[in-house]
């Protein structure tokens, strides 16, 4: 079976001799290696501040964190995501407030962000779902309108961009997940985005237990409660190893993603995840939108292809049901949504049998 994830090593004679290297170089925790990784990560995707973490979910926290969210606060955010995106929010003593999102293609809806705005809110949370761009303008002008810091969880969505620019750059602040199956991984890893440089001493703090590398710590006075979120040389080297090529795997996912979209929007009852004509996404996934997913499921699993849906609503879990939860928008996406593979492993004769097997009867 073609599976709908999958995980990409570099090729191994370029890899295990660095990691034999780093393994036995005595220096195996944050280092020389880290910071490397992350100018190479800045200069390469164009994120001007960015630091790198333990998780995408250490990112969250620290983004959120940031933003100064904390107990008794409101935060605006989807349910069709991960779980890290909301359990962050409860890891600050915050609420996790379940705006709707659009049908067409799973991402929140600015009007119904604008409609649960309380005085308690505190951050708005975006997710890119998929890999494809939400409506980062509208959602823009909302966190504007009632001064509001905006944060991108950007975890399916490594090379999209949005108005010409990297994906991640109208958020306030913005994380990406190096976890096993995303387009790149380092095994466990992130990278948190800041617009304001400002942040990045204490983003730094909050890192590495409250301590600034580099400062005497025996003299060192910390000042903030931070945690132990930081890179290692042995993970960043992983991820130098994975910026050689993560071009062409971004590119393939975009390139099978919009296949996909112009070949399955022309068969009758189908369409893919809709997105604005600024937006490109990086396809982590591609969704097929239709009255019977199920069908869509069995088709392809007939030719050998793994079709299915990957997240569970987050507000159907026990811990977030704070409250009824009225999201007609998420049900409808949800209920007809299917997930397809479109990464590197989906060769072009896959992607045909792909559409062959979806245009039958
Ligand atoms: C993978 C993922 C994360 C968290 O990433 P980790 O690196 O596993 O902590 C956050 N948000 C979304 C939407 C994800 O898919």
């Amino acid at each position: 079976m073609i599976p709908l994830v999958k995980v990409a090593m570099p090729d191994p004679g370029l890899l295990m001799p660095a990691l034999q290297s780093v393994l036995y170089s005595g220096q195996i925790g944050e280092g020389e290696k880290v910071y490397e990784f992350e100018r190479v990560f800045r200069d390469h995707f164009g994120y001007p501040n960015v630091l790198s973490m333990s998780s995408g979910t250490g990112a969250l926290h620290t983004a959120l964190q940031l933003a100064g969210v904390g107990p008794g606060d409101e935060v605006v955010t989807t349910s069709m995501t991960a779980e890290p995106t909301n359990m962050t929010i409860l890891h600050c003593g915050a609420t996790p407030v379940f705006a709707d999102v659009v049908p067409d293609s799973g991402n929140l809806s600015p009007e119904s962000v604008a409609e649960c705005i309380t005085a308690k809110t505190r951050a708005i949370m975006v997710v890119h779902y998929s890999g494809v761009p939400a409506r980062m303008e509208e959602l823009r002008k909302v966190a504007d309108h009632h001064g509001l810091a905006l944060i991108e969880d950007c975890a399916h969505a490594l090379g999209a961009r949005y108005q010409g620019k990297p994906i991640g750059s109208l958020g306030d602040f913005a994380i990406f997940s190096l976890q096993a199956i995303k387009h790149m991984t380092t095994v466990d890893g992130g990278f948190l985005c800041l617009k304001d440089a400002k942040l990045m001493e204490k983003a730094r703090k909050i890192r590495w237990f409250g301590l600034l590398k580099g400062t005497v710590r025996t003299e060192a006075d910390v000042d903030i409660p931070g945690y132990k979120y930081n890179m290692n040389n042995v993970t960043a080297t992983i991820g130098l190893a994975q910026m050689v090529g993560i071009d062409h795997v971004v590119d393939t996912f975009r390139e099978n993603g919009l296949f996909f979209d112009r070949a399955i929007g022309k068969i009758p009852g189908l369409r893919t995840a809709a997105f604005e004509p600024c937006a490109m996404p990086s396809y982590w996934l591609s969704t097929v939108l239709s009255d019977d997913p199920s069908d869509v499921e069995r088709r392809l699993a007939e030719c050998g292809v793994t079709a299915s849906k990957l997240h569970r609503p987050n507000h159907l879990h026990r811990i977030f049901s704070t409250r009824q939860w009225i999201l007609p928008g998420l049900e409808r996406y949800y209920r007809r949504m299917i997930h397809i593979p479109c990464g590197w492993w989906v060769t072009p004769e896959d992607r045909e049998r792909i559409v062959q097997a979806l245009s039958r009867g």
